[in-house]
């Protein structure tokens, strides 16, 4: 191009329009001492997290007591504001009944009575709506000081790149949950309602699986790389650690009947109960074209992948002890004929039955001897997520977008 000077100068290529998510601002309060402080601040390590102000544990179990407590003085809260609505009426009834010129005086009485729990109830509202945000603050800490968002840091809230937001709050019935608002959030969730399943289990000292490592959202690298993207980083849900195996799990959301038949080499899901009957009767082979089941297989040979990527970067297991999960979370229904691991591979779900999948881990750790001890598991859970996590959400935007431009070839 000619400048207005007359120099010649070369158009420059434009610059990639490469999106910034503003910092993340978080105040998490603390469940013992009410402080306020920001997710990096918390103190301590995996298990053992602390507030940074009074040093109190800040497991979730603890926030579920702070919450129950809250949700019971909202409960309290709540029935003194019926009752302040029902005494409104009864002293309006009554000024109505006594609103003749003649009974002034006595009219004034309960038009005052009337007026005075109306400001009680208007006053109990506003109790009721600080110990609501209350409790929804401690639902919102709760997430931002959990051992997830600690080793993930995959916000709850984003507002510029992939714009999402996942839902959490305390239920009536004081239980904490999560939930998506779109697609994209409901595979993000899936994977948090698994590994929060898994997290009790370790904190529990009667299970199996008490101080396993959880390794969340991990990117490691393919040995052979091509110029497929994909190709680039096995992006793994969850790595489970424990002192006699390393669990490799792979997590699907499915609003849909799911059949995965041993020995665990096809998975099929389809919307129609009846064609599960006729599975179940044995009169419809799945494989079959006529038979309107959707192939969900590739979730395995996806996972088998992830399970040779982690073999590559971790000595500490030899290959036999590696092993695959695909987890199945929502399902309408979930079909299966084998409640354990087959040649090392299991599909299963997340719910209490007996195909529970950390039920299914714990009877295998249960059956192998140990081989790792505790604490090169603890050092090996740190180092695969100093190194291969995604602590600054670039990885997983960044593998997002090579996805994305893969699927436009
Ligand atoms: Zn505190």
């Amino acid at each position: 191009m000619v400048s207005h000077r007359g120099a010649t100068r070369k158009r420059k290529a434009p610059q990639p329009n490469i999106k910034v998510e503003p910092p993340l601002v978080v105040n998490c309060i603390c469940c013992h001492c009410g402080a306020v402080f920001n997710p990096g601040e918390v103190r301590g390590r995996y298990l053992n997290r602390a507030c940074p102000s009074c040093n109190g544990n800040l497991a979730e179990g603890e926030y579920d007591s702070a919450a129950a407590a809250i949700s019971d003085e909202i409960a309290e809260v709540s029935g003194l504001i019926e009752e302040s609505k029902a005494a409104v009426e009864k002293w309006k009834t009554w000024a109505r009944r006594f609103r003749l010129a003649i009974f002034k005086p006595i009219n004034r009485v309960f038009q005052n009575k009337a007026d005075t729990s109306m400001k009680r109830c208007s006053e109990l509202s506003d109790r009721l709506t600080a110990k609501r945000r209350r409790l929804y603050a401690l639902a919102k800490s709760r997430y931002y000081v959990s051992e997830w968002y600690q080793l993930t840091r995959i916000p709850l809230i984003r507002t510029v790149v992939e714009p999402y937001t996942i839902n959490v709050g305390y239920g009536p019935a004081g239980k904490w949950s999560v939930s998506p608002t779109d697609s994209l959030t409901s595979g993000i969730t899936a994977e948090i309602q698994v590994f929060m399943a898994t997290l009790a289990r370790i904190r529990d000292e009667s299970s199996q699986l008490c101080e396993a490592r959880l390794v969340p959202n991990i990117y490691l690298p393919h040995k052979q790389r091509s110029v497929r993207a994909e190709r680039l980083w096995s992006q793994i849900d969850l790595i489970l650690l424990t002192r006699q195996a390393a669990f490799v799990i792979e997590v699907k959301r499915r609003r849909k009947r799911v059949l995965a038949p041993a020995p665990f080499e096809e998975i099929w899901s389809t919307t129609d109960g009846s064609l599960v009957d006729a599975y179940a009767r044995g009169v419809l082979d799945c494989a079959s074209s006529e038979a309107g089941f959707t192939d969900e297989s590739f979730a395995l040979n996806q996972n088998s992948r992830h399970a040779i990527a982690l073999s590559e970067v971790c000595k500490d297991y030899p290959f036999e002890r590696i092993y695959e999960q695909v987890v199945y979370v929502g399902t309408d229904s979930f079909s299966t004929d084998c409640k354990g691991f087959v040649d090392n591979v299991n599909v299963s779900k997340l719910g209490r039955s007996v195909a529970d999948f950390a039920g299914i881990i714990e009877a295998e750790c249960a059956r192998l001897d140990s081989i790792v001890s505790q604490s090169r598991i603890d050092d090996l859970g740190e180092e695969l997520v100093e190194t291969y996590g995604d602590l600054n959400q670039k990885r997983g935007q960044l593998h997002a977008e090579r996805i994305r431009k893969m699927n436009r070839v």
